[in-house]
């Protein structure tokens, strides 16, 4: 048995446009930080951007545009049973 908790919640994200590359994608995350890796990995994934080899100025911009979303979600926790 467990017990499940439910939270709202507005996801984070950054449009990959905003931060200069053509490119469609939205990186979601629940987190400012959780964006940021999201990105990192995406670009080099997608974009063979190597982290590493990433400027200050690309790492800055990125940060410049996350953004809350504006829908809220709905997560639920899943609790092991404490009792
Ligand atoms: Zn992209």
């Amino acid at each position: 048995m467990s017990q499940i908790f439910e939270d709202w919640t507005r996801p984070f994200s950054v449009r990959c446009s905003d931060v200069g590359l053509h490119c469609n994608c939205v990186i979601f995350g629940m987190s400012e930080n959780k964006v940021m890796n999201g990105t990192i990995v995406h670009m080099f994934e997608y974009h063979a951007i190597d982290p590493k080899e990433m400027t200050s100025e690309m790492k800055s911009r990125i940060k410049q545009n996350i953004k809350a979303s504006r829908v809220t979600v709905r997560v639920q926790h899943a609790l092991p049973k404490l009792f």
